[in-house]
Order: C-alpha cells, then structure tokens, then sequence
C-alpha cells in the first residue's frame, strides 16, 4: 500500500509498504480520509517524539475493508471511524472506565502507525459506526469534538455560566460550540480576524482579539470585574498558559488542552484555583461527537479549509511547517 512515512526531522516520503494484517479482534480499515492535527506538525518538525520511521494520522474516516475472526459487529463495507488511544481494557483506570489514561496505552500516529495510507488496522472496540448523512471528510475531524466534550467532564457547567477560550483553532472552534450547546456564556479569544469571525458564526457571545484590545481588561469588563468561572487554554504556548490566571475569577477552573508538553502550568497563587492538563478526547466520546455532527448541533464541515491528496502531504506538512499555508483543517484523501 501507499503511505507517507516520516523518516527525518521534516523529511516525510510516500513510500510503498506492506498492508497491514489483521488479528483476531481487528479490522482493516480502508482510508477515505485523514485530518492533520497540530501535533502531527509538531512531530513533523521534530520538537515531540523520536519514534522516526512511522505514519502520522490519528484522526480519520475509512470503510472497512476486512474483518478478523473474532469480530462480530462489524462487516466489510461499513463506514467507520478509529479513536486514537489503544487501551489494554485491564488495568486499574480501564477498569475504572478511564481508558483514556490506561497504564498500558499506545496512541495511533505516534507509537503505532496512522492513518496518513491507504489502510490501517485497528482493534474492534476502538471502532464506531458513521451515520449516513456525515460526511468521510467531517468524519474525519472528530478528535476535536471529543476532547471538547472530555473538558466538560471536568467543568461540569452550570447554565450561565463564563467560559474563556484562548484560541480558536480547530479545537477552540469547538469548544466554543460545544460551550454554547452547555449553555455557557462564551468569550472568545483569539489574533486572526477570520477565526474570530467564524467563532462568532458559532455563537460566541464576545470576541476578544488580544492583539488589539488588552485581553485582561476586556474579560473583566465582560464579567464584572470577577473573570470568566472557566478558562480553555487551546493554543500551547506559555504566554497564553500564563495568561489563563489572569482572566479566570477566584475559585475558576482552567483547562489545558493545547499542546502542552513541556510547558509550566498556570502560576496560580492562593485563590482556590484548581487546572487540568487533559488527556486526549476521553472515555468513549467519539460516539457522542459523531451524534453531534450527525445531528447538526456541532459543525466540522466549517473547519476544513483545504483537501489535499496523499501524495501532496510531504509539501502540505512542509507548507504547515514553515508557515505558508494557512488552514484550519487539512483533509488528506488517499
Ligand atoms: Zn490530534
Ligand atoms: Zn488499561
């Protein structure tokens, strides 16, 4: 099969490998298409992971191609996404039913091999069914909507209540949404006009764009003086990790998911502040985020700004890399 594998800091070709085999409980997957997230660009770049040669791609769509022996609930032809974490279903915290932080876990497109190919194999229980009217490509952008819903396990909202989003990426965009879905007052936060204007499509109540107004400032101005009761840090950066403490009110909650690895947490002083550095997309949230979709309550489809073929991804990661090309979500089809 066709797969572009990654084998140097910023050196990635399409290669021909072996297809990929199926075990007992597996599936083989036939990719129809595959989202870049940014921490496939920071693998790209070489500033996470030494795990060189090896496929990037965690987020994607495909038909099932081939079934092992051992599956009963799915069968060839059936459109399907994969979740990301591999869990061993035994340990303490699977057990527990937080398989997100198994002791044992392998992730997909970091130490196992992704979904930037033709085909990719996945066990039976990290499978789930499309529903008809969603689309391969929006299918393909679900990553987002589950670690959006994996926050809320820990904000737990009341209706009402402040919730400031530093970034309005992919992942910002639909926290944003999701919030709102809570019935969260939502303040935006973010530098590029066009990402602000679409987080104000989904229902922001206020858009801040720090570059032009102090962000301190206008979020207490919006809150009265209190600061937001939540505050999603979704950029990965220390300045915006350290800004968190400063437009979430005393007793709020901050929530880090951007790529956070490396970075110091908030500075919070004596204000019973609590922050949560958060694990992928949780416990068994992709089925709720493609009902989501499916349902039109939460819009991927808006996110994806680019398509691009397999064979172009070498110059499209090299394009993110540098800079050139500005996306929301690229879509890669095989
Ligand atoms: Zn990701
Ligand atoms: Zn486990």
């Amino acid at each position: 099969m066709k797969a572009a594998v990654l084998c140097g800091r910023r050196k990635m070709r399409i290669d021909s490998i072996d297809t990929p085999r199926v075990k007992d409980y597996d599936v083989l997957i036939r990719v129809k298409a595959a989202s870049i997230c940014g921490t496939d660009v920071h693998f790209y770049k070489g500033e996470v992971g030494k795990y060189a040669p090896k496929i990037l791609g965690h987020d994607f769509s495909g038909v099932i191609e081939e079934v092992g022996k051992n599956v009963r609930e799915f069968s060839k032809s059936d459109r399907v996404i994969a979740e990301i974490v591999r869990y061993c279903g035994n340990c303490n915290f699977c057990k527990a039913g937080n398989y997100q932080i198994c002791m044992n876990a392998s992730y997909m497109g970091f130490d196992i091999d992704g979904a930037f190919a033709e085909y990719v194999v996945a066990p039976a229980k990290n499978v789930f069914k499309i529903p008809d009217n969603v689309s391969f490509e929006e299918a393909a952008v679900m990553e987002p909507v589950a670690l959006a819903l994996h926050v809320m396990d820990f904000v737990q909202p009341k209706i009402g209540e402040a919730m400031a989003i530093l970034g309005q990426g992919p992942v910002g965009l639909v926290q944003t949404q999701i919030a709102k879905l809570c019935g969260m007052k939502v303040i935006a936060v973010e530098q590029k006009e066009e990402r602000l204007k679409l987080a104000r499509e989904f229902g922001a109540d206020y858009i801040i764009n720090p570059t032009k107004q102090n962000l301190k400032d206008a979020v207490l101005d919006i809150t009265n003086g209190l600061g937001a009761d939540f505050c999603v840090e979704a950029v990965g950066l220390q300045e915006t990790v350290d800004q968190t403490v400063e437009i979430t009110k005393k007793g709020g909650k901050i929530i880090l998911v951007g790529e956070s690895k490396g970075l110091r947490g908030p500075p919070i002083r004596h204000e019973d502040m609590t922050w949560f550095a958060l694990s992928d997309g949780g416990t068994n949230k992709y089925p709720i985020a493609l009902d989501l979709v499916s349902k039109g309550k939460i819009n991927v489809k808006r996110l994806i700004t680019h398509e691009v073929a397999l064979d172009k991804l070498p110059q499209t990661m090299e394009s993110l890399a540098d800079g050139k090309m500005v996306a929301i979500k690229v879509v890669v089809k095989p």
